[in-house]
């Protein structure tokens, strides 16, 4: 979401005639779009600006800006802690930056914009997409669903839906752009469009209406999107990635523990039979169907016991990703203050223990692959080595393959699968 973000702003600044550089040291202003997810996001910022102080004494006409949600949630504290900085903008301020980079042109002063805001941001439409296949779209902003461990709704606000005919128009210019692939963006996406209905109930977001009529874009190849919220996960929703061809067939469903007890104490509102059932749903309707998942390792109470049961899940659901995490305390949740915090080194092993899982999972997944044909959609060449080029399954597994003159980015072509590892498939063109 941050990237997003970040790119919607280069591409308002490059409209306002500004230039993109590579290297900090030409650059006449330095922005640093923040995340308060975890406290080692916002240390790593602080740190980064940090070293900055010395470039400011060489260089001192430069601007530095902190953006997003560090700066929403530490304000004018960011401009004493960190004194080389000179404007502080928070996540519904993000549409006044070109106006803030004037304003300190003109006259230096420190600035710190924190106010929020229910309106849609301007200039979040805006993207860059010289060389892309694939694209984000954010269609909504904030959280409502104040889970106890998570900063983001007292960082971004209530949730707010962008109106469905926006987000296709959008979606239909950066097609016509070139872009054949969409992810679309919203930290309870399942419940896309709720607030604006009287009656919150999850079988009433429009969520699934808007794939419908994104997947009737000429051009576009590939829908995908994160992260939906499983009580928000209705029966529409599992037809329209049935139904809908270019609704890609992985999934990413957090559950953050397989724990009923811990998801209770976290405030998820669902239990793992809730869970589960939406997966059993899926893999009935949509058989090859791959899952990810977020998982959060000590959280408060988290007994061994309640452990296994996230690492049993994790083996019942056979999850072909996941992004797990050590639980971090943040300052202001209701789980910051319970008493019962898990000591380091036990939330250090158990993250161990289920990334070591994952690696054993993936890499048999991968294998079973191998000999196989799959559909990718071709990205380019690959980064460690522009020789080979790099594409994705429907769902959603890196392929390497050696590639030819007829094929270009943005095609739909088939990889025979010859060798994989736990996170890479390679293979030749089937021609
Ligand atoms: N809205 C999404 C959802 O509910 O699934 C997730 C958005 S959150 C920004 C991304 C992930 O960060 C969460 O799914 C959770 O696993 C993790 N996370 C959030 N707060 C955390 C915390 N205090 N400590 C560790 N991980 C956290
Ligand atoms: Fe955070 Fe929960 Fe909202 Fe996701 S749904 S952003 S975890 S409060």
């Amino acid at each position: 979401m941050n990237e997003r973000d970040s790119e919607a702003m280069a591409a308002v600044l490059l409209e306002k005639g500004h230039e993109i550089v590579t290297d900090e040291k030409t650059a006449d202003v330095l922005l640093f779009n923040t995340c308060s997810v975890r406290d080692s996001a916002e240390r790593k910022a602080v740190g980064k600006v940090g070293i900055l102080k010395r470039l400011k004494k060489i260089k001192p006409d430069i601007f530095i800006g902190i953006l997003g949600c560090m700066a929403q949630r530490k304000g004018d504290e960011l401009l004493k802690e960190l004194p080389h900085v000179d404007f502080v903008l928070g996540t519904d301020q993000l549409g006044r930056l070109p106006e803030v980079i004037e304003k300190e042109t003109k006259k230096r002063e420190k600035i710190s914009y924190t106010e929020t805001n229910s309106d849609i941001i301007q200039g979040l439409g805006h993207h860059l997409i010289k060389n892309k296949t694939s694209e984000f779209i954010s269609i909504m902003r904030g959280c409502d669903m104040f889970c106890a461990y998570c900063i983001v709704p007292y960082v971004r606000g209530r949730e707010k839906s962008r109106p469905q005919d926006e987000i296709v128009n959008e979606a239909k210019k950066i097609v016509r752009l070139g872009i054949k692939e969409i992810t679309l963006l919203g930290q309870n996406i399942s419940a896309y469009g709720l607030n604006q209905r009287t009656n919150i109930r999850p079988e009433n977001s429009p969520f699934a209406e808007l794939l419908y009529k994104l997947n009737n874009i000429d051009g576009l190849k590939r829908i995908r999107f994160a992260s939906p919220h499983p009580y928000f996960f209705n029966d529409n929703l599992i037809n329209a990635i049935a139904e809908l061809p270019k609704v890609c067939n992985s999934i990413h469903l957090p559950i953050q523990s397989g724990s009923d007890k811990i998801l209770q104490k976290m405030n998820r509102r669902y239990d793992t039979a809730i869970y589960m059932d939406v997966i059993k749903k899926l893999k009935a309707k949509v058989p090859d169907i791959t899952f990810s998942t977020d998982i959060i390792v000590a959280f408060p109470g988290e007994t061994e016991e309640d452990f296994l049961a996230s690492k049993n899940l994790m083996n019942e659901v056979g999850f072909d990703n996941a992004y797990l995490f050590k639980y971090s305390p943040r300052e202001g949740t209701p789980a910051a203050k319970s008493e019962n915090q898990i000591p380091a080194a036990i939330k250090e092993e158990r993250h161990q223990i289920l990334l070591a899982d994952l690696s054993v999972r993936t890499t048999k997944h991968n294998k079973a692959l191998e000999g196989t044909t799959l559909e990718i959609l071709v990205e380019g060449p690959s980064k460690r080595n522009s020789e080979r080029w790099t594409g994705r399954t429907t769902t959603n597994k890196v392929t390497i393959f050696d590639p030819c003159p007829s094929i270009k980015p943005g095609d739909l072509i088939n990889i025979k699968i010859d060798r994989s590892t736990s996170m890479t498939l390679f293979g030749k063109i089937v021609s």
